[in-house]
């Protein structure tokens, strides 16, 4: 690592540090700035990701420390990697960022930035401790089942409504309906008939799609038997660590990404599917997020090149046949961490326009950012509603009754935006319009 003269107060620390080789690819041509949500909102180029690439250089460099204005710009970033699709540099936006973040919160405790050692520390002690996650939700449950839910949000909440502090008001109205029973098995979920073609696969359940889109994950293993494949889902497995790795709390991270690895080493099986775009992004950089330890860094970046989200996954596979018909007009929302991050925006395409009866509607900017951003909808309250909001115009427009997107997180926000503005449409992952498809078929 070059040495530099930091100025005194917080700057970039420990084993995470942005790559500068990275930031020198940048050529500043500005590409990156239309398709960047929060420039778009704002016209502010420190609101852009070239100001930021400017801000983190210059924070490595020691010309700057890293001050509250300056964490400022970088938090209002949403980590949707848009700009990476539009860079002609190849500039790896993404892993800058989380590196920055990671190289924050490596300064000591004392000095770190409270809400961003509170974030990290709710990720670490919530989202990463399935007993703690699967409590703080079945409080989510009761309150769905015991009617409050409905209470609150319909007509006769309207004066609570009013006199709800705004944060739980927040919190409240993005809290999704949880009203279906987890999925939370394990071992052997399907058996494909005697004699047919296997191939053995393994499912992530991740922290939260089973526990409040379980629906999600039996219509995945029903395609994926449909495809011909025997599903497991192996013990020991967890969360993915995506959410911390994007908050800078990489140690907790790659504590879970080992985890991961050595529990799907254990199903050996041909290739690890993955139903959350976040997650599957997160697993398939295991090998970066792990480079720097020896013993695990080969297996890492193993593990990662057996990855698959399942759109990927089904769409390379003869899919189509058997299908029967999906009278539904659908507009498909790309989650960033399925088109930017990964790369993927044909196999949601390609399986959709294959149903017989579907119609796609294609919005104006579909791969544009929805705001949910991880906690970005708790942490940045204002930009994400205003990007919901410029999301479900764009949605209306199409004249859709089914929002299909491929990210619990996305799933989340849009089911927010069409409450909040009363719009008609449901909002489906794509695998369940296909495995509506696949049973009509039967
Ligand atoms: S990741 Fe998204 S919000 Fe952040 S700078 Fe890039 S385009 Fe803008
Ligand atoms: S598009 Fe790429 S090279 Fe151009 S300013 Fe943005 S990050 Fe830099």
């Amino acid at each position: 690592m070059t040495a530099t003269t930091q100025t005194p107060g917080l700057h970039f620390t420990g084993i995470d540090m942005p790559s500068r080789a990275d930031l020198l690819n940048c050529i500043h041509c500005g590409f990156c700035l239309p398709a960047c949500p929060t420039y778009i909102a704002t016209g502010q180029e420190l609101e852009s990701p070239r100001g930021r690439l400017h801000l983190i250089s210059a924070v490595l460099d020691g010309r700057i420390s890293a001050t509250e204005r300056v964490l400022g710009h970088l938090d209002l970033c949403l980590q949707c990697r848009a700009c990476e699709t539009a860079c002609p540099s190849s500039v790896p936006y993404g892993r800058i960022m989380e590196d920055a973040r990671a190289a924050i919160l490596a300064n000591p405790p004392a000095i770190q930035p409270r809400a961003w050692r509170g974030r990290a520390l709710l990720l670490r002690e919530v989202l990463a401790r399935p007993r703690r996650l699967r409590a703080a939700l079945a409080l989510g449950r009761l309150y769905t089942r015991s009617g409050l839910q409905a209470f609150v949000r319909g007509p006769l909440g309207a004066t609570l409504r009013h006199v709800l502090p705004p944060t739980l008001l927040r919190l409240e109205s993005s809290a999704p309906v949880l009203d279906r029973a987890p999925f939370r098995a394990t071992g052997l979920l399907s058996r494909p008939g005697l004699g047919s073609p296997t191939t053995r696969v393994a499912l992530l359940l991740g922290c939260v799609q089973g526990e409040i889109y379980p629906q999600v994950h039996e219509a995945t293993v029903r395609v994926l038997e449909h495809v011909g494949c025997a599903v497991v889902a192996p013990e020991g497995q967890g969360c993915c660590g995506a959410l911390l790795t994007h908050a800078g709390d990489s140690e907790t991270a790659r504590a879970l990404a080992r985890r991961n690895i050595a529990a799907f080493e254990r199903a050996g099986v041909e290739a690890v599917i993955v139903n959350a775009a976040g997650c599957g992004a997160a697993m398939k950089e295991y090998g970066r997020l792990l480079h720097h330890d020896r013993h695990w860094a080969e297996r890492a970046e193993r593990f990662s090149a057996g990855v698959r989200d399942v759109l990927e996954f089904v769409a390379a596979r003869d899919f189509a046949g058997g299908l029967g018909r999906v009278e539904r007009t659908v507009t498909l929302q790309d989650a960033c961490h399925l088109a930017h991050a990964q790369g993927i925006r044909e196999a949601p395409r390609t399986i959709l326009e294959a149903i017989p009866g579907l119609r796609l509607v294609e919005m104006r900017t579909p791969d544009r950012c929805c705001g949910s951003g991880g906690l970005y909808s708790f942490v940045q309250p204002g930009m994400s509603a205003q990007i919901l909001d410029a999301k479900m115009a764009d949605i209306a427009s199409t004249g859709a009754g089914v929002i299909c997107t491929s990210n619990p997180g996305c799933a989340m926000q849009v089911e927010a935006g069409v409450r909040r503005g009363g719009l008609d449409a449901e909002v489906r992952h794509v695998i369940e319009i296909l495995d509506e498809a696949v049973r009509a078929g039967r």
